[in-house]
C-alpha cells in the first residue's frame, strides 16, 4: 500500500516526465478505476503526463506568453511543494490554513518562463488537465464512458493541442483494438510512443 506521501512523490515525480513513476500511479488508481472519478484522475494524469512531456507545448507556450502564471487566484503550495521549494530558495510566502500561497502575478516568472522549473509546485505542475479547479466541471459530468471531456481556456494554445493530440492517439488505439482502450492500455499506449521519442 502506497501512502500519501509517496503518493505525493510519485505523483510529481510522473508530472515531471517520470513514465515508471506514471505506470505506478496508474496502478495505484486502476484498483478504482471501476469509479468514474478514479478513471477521471488515471486519465488526467495521463494528458497531463503528455502535456509537460510533448515537444510542442514549449513552443506554443511561448506563443501564448505565459498567460497562465500571470492570472487567477494565488497558486496553492503544498508542505510537500514547500519543504523542497526551500532547499532552493530563500521563501516568503503567505500562509492560508495549512496551505502556503504563491501569487499571480507570480514574481519567479521571467517573461514567458518559470525560472524554478526544476522545483516548482504540485499545481504548476498539474495544470491545466489535473487541475481541479480548471476540471471541477468535467469531473461533475464525467460518466466514466470515454475519455472525459476536459476544458482548457480559450487562450491556452498547449492544452487545446494536448487534447487534439490525446483524442488522435486515443481514436487510433480505439480502431486498433475495436473496442475502447482501458486507461491502462491508453497509459502503455503513450508510454510506447514516448519512449522511443
Ligand atoms: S496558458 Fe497554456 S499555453 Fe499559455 S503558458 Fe500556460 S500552459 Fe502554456
Ligand atoms: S512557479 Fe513557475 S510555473 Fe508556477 S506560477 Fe510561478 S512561474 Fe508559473
Amino acid at each position: 500500500m502506497i501512502n500519501e506521501e509517496e503518493i505525493n512523490k510519485l505523483t510529481k515525480e510522473a508530472l515531471r516526465s517520470n513514465l515508471d513513476s506514471l505506470g505506478r500511479i496508474i496502478n495505484f488508481l486502476g484498483k478504482y478505476e471501476n469509479s468514474p472519478i478514479a478513471k477521471f484522475g488515471i486519465y488526467s494524469i495521463i494528458f497531463q503526463y503528455v502535456f509537460n512531456t510533448h515537444e510542442e507545448t514549449g513552443k506554443l507556450c511561448r506563443q501564448c506568453g505565459g498567460k497562465c502564471c500571470k492570472v487567477g487566484y494565488p497558486v496553492p503550495v503544498y508542505n510537500f511543494d514547500y519543504n523542497e521549494m526551500k532547499k532552493h530558495l530563500q521563501l516568503k510566502l503567505q500562509k492560508q490554513g495549512d496551505i502556503y500561497l504563491l501569487p499571480r502575478p507570480c514574481p519567479f516568472q521571467k517573461d514567458w518562463m518559470c525560472t524554478i522549473h526544476q522545483f516548482k509546485p504540485y499545481a504548476c505542475l498539474s495544470y491545466p488537465f489535473a487541475t481541479e479547479d480548471e476540471q471541477m466541471n468535467t469531473i461533475k459530468e464525467y460518466n466514466g464512458k470515454g475519455l472525459p471531456n476536459f476544458h482548457v481556456p480559450e487562450y491556452c494554445l498547449s492544452g487545446k493541442m494536448v487534447i487534439e493530440y490525446m483524442k488522435e492517439v486515443y481514436t487510433n488505439l480505439k480502431n486498433k483494438l475495436n473496442r475502447d482502450p482501458s486507461p491502462k492500455e491508453l497509459y502503455e499506449e503513450i508510454k510506447r510512443i514516448f519512449s522511443n521519442k
